[in-house]
C-alpha cells in the first residue's frame, strides 16, 4: 500500500503546530476549532464530504465521508484532536521538529500521529483508485482528554459496522480496556471541645473504619478477580479532607476514592458494595454515621478477539509487517467504550512513540506510515 510519506509528514507537522489544548484541562488552551477546520480542509483536498460540528463553543468535531457504492460494510476511522497542556514541556511544544525518525511536540504521540495516519490511509486508497462498497468515514473528535463530549456527539451523527480508534498502541491491536468509578465517602461526627469525649464524636476515626474496608478490598477481594488482558480490578484513596482544629472533635470527614473496573464490572454495583460496608459498620457501632455517592463512572470495554474487525487489522499487519502480534489490553480508559456502547464494535490500533502527557513527547514517523498502510489494508478489506 503506497503511503505518501512526504505528504503525511507535512500533514502531521502542520497539525502538531496548531494549539489544540483542551481548555477544560488548561484554561489557556485554544480548544479544537482551528485543528478541526484544518482537518476539514485536508479531507476536502482528498475528495471527501466534510462536516464540522461545534459541539460546544470552540469545541469542534470533523466528520468526513467517502460514500460507498452500496452493499458493503461501513467503517469509521477515529481519533481525538485535543491534547493535554503545553506547560512544563522541554523545548517549544508546538514546533514539530524532526530528528531522525522522531517528530517531537505535544500531541505527536497522543494522538495527532494516529489522526494523520487515518487521513493518510484514506488518501492512499483514493490515489489507488479503490471504490468502497460500504461507507468509509473519518471522525475526529474533541475533548477526549477531559469528558469526551466529542465522542458522545460523534456517535449520534455516525453509524458504522465497525470502528478503528487510532490511539497510539505501539503497533499492537488493543481489544480491551478498563473502566473506572469515582466515589465520595463521608463520615459524620459531632464537633466538641477536645476535652469533651462525652460530647464529641470523631468523624476522622470513623473514616479509619472505611479505610480499613478499602484496605481489605484492595488486599483480599479484588485480587481474586482477574482478566487475561487487563489483570485485576483495583481501588485506591485519592483525596481526604476533614477536621476543624487541634483541640476539636472533627464533625465530618470526606474521602474520595477511585475504582478501576474490569469490562464486566459496573460503577453502580460499587455503590451497593459501599452501602453494605456502611451498614456493617453501623451494625457494629450504633453511633457510626456515613454515606456514599457515586460521582462519575465510565465502563470498560472488550471486543471478542475473533471479531471480524480484529481479523481485518491483523491481516493488514501481516501484509504490511509480515506478521501479526497477539491482541492486547490497556489499563486506562479510552473513547472506544463510548463507541462500543453505541453499538459500534471498536478495535484500537496506532503508532509507536513515547511521552504521552509528559515533558518530552515524540512519535516515530516510520510507525505513522506503517499504521497508515495497515489502516488502508484493513479498510480495503472491510469496505470493499
Ligand atoms: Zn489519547
Amino acid at each position: 500500500m503506497p503511503i505518501d510519506t512526504l505528504q503525511t509528514t507535512e500533514w502531521l507537522r502542520q497539525l502538531v503546530c496548531i494549539d489544540s489544548v483542551n481548555p477544560d484541562l488548561d484554561p489557556s488552551g485554544a480548544g479544537e476549532r482551528e485543528a478541526a477546520h484544518w482537518l476539514a480542509a485536508a479531507c476536502r483536498t482528498i475528495g471527501l464530504e466534510v462536516e464540522v460540528h461545534e459541539v460546544a463553543p470552540g469545541r469542534c468535531n470533523t466528520i468526513a465521508r467517502w460514500r460507498g457504492s452500496g452493499g458493503g460494510k461501513s467503517l469509521l476511522l477515529t481519533g481525538h484532536i485535543d491534547t493535554v497542556s503545553l506547560k512544563d514541556m522541554v523545548g517549544d511544544p508546538l514546533d514539530a521538529r524532526i530528528e531522525g525518525d522522531w517528530m517531537y511536540g505535544r500531541g505527536t504521540y497522543d494522538m495527532k500521529g494516529g489522526v494523520v495516519a487515518a487521513l493518510s490511509a484514506v488518501d492512499a486508497l483514493k490515489r489507488e483508485g479503490f471504490t468502497p462498497a460500504g461507507d468509509l468515514v473519518l471522525g475526529f473528535v474533541c475533548d477526549e482528554e477531559y469528558a469526551s463530549i466529542g465522542m458522545e456527539h460523534l456517535v449520534t451523527k455516525v453509524r458504522a459496522d465497525a470502528a478503528i480508534l487510532t490511539e497510539p498502541t505501539d503497533d499492537r491491536v488493543i481489544i480491551a480496556h478498563k473502566g473506572f468509578a469515582w466515589l465520595t465517602l463521608t463520615t459524620r461526627g459531632v464537633a466538641a471541645h477536645g476535652s469533651r469525649y462525652d460530647l464529641g464524636a470523631d468523624a476522622i476515626r470513623a473514616m479509619g473504619n472505611l479505610l480499613h474496608t478499602l484496605d481489605g478490598m484492595e488486599r483480599d477481594i479484588l485480587p481474586r478477580r482477574t482478566h487475561a488482558l487487563l489483570g485485576r480490578p483495583s481501588v485506591h484513596a485519592s483525596l481526604i479532607q476533614g477536621g476543624l482544629g487541634l483541640s476539636t472533635y472533627p464533625d465530618a470527614c470526606t474521602l474520595r476514592i477511585e475504582h478501576r473496573l474490569l469490562p464486566d464490572e459496573r460503577g453502580d454495583v460499587l455503590l451497593d458494595l459501599w452501602r453494605d460496608a456502611l451498614a456493617d459498620w453501623q451494625a457494629r457501632d450504633a453511633s457510626f454515621r456515613g454515606e456514599v455517592t457515586l460521582d462519575f463512572t465510565r465502563e470498560g470495554y472488550e471486543l471478542p478477539a475473533d471479531h471480524a474487525i480484529v481479523r481485518a487489522v491483523q491481516d493488514g499487519l501481516v501484509r504490511v509487517n509480515g506478521a501479526e502480534l497477539p491482541v492486547g489490553g490497556v489499563p486506562f480508559w479510552m473513547d472506544s467504550a463510548i463507541l462500543g456502547a453505541a453499538g459500534i464494535p471498536t478495535v484500537t490500533f496506532g503508532p509507536t512513540g513515547e511521552g504521552a502527557h509528559a515533558a518530552v513527547e515524540r512519535v516515530s514517523l516510520a510507525s505513522v506510515f506503517r499504521s497508515a498502510a495497515v489502516l488502508a489494508e484493513a479498510a480495503r478489506a472491510w469496505c470493499g
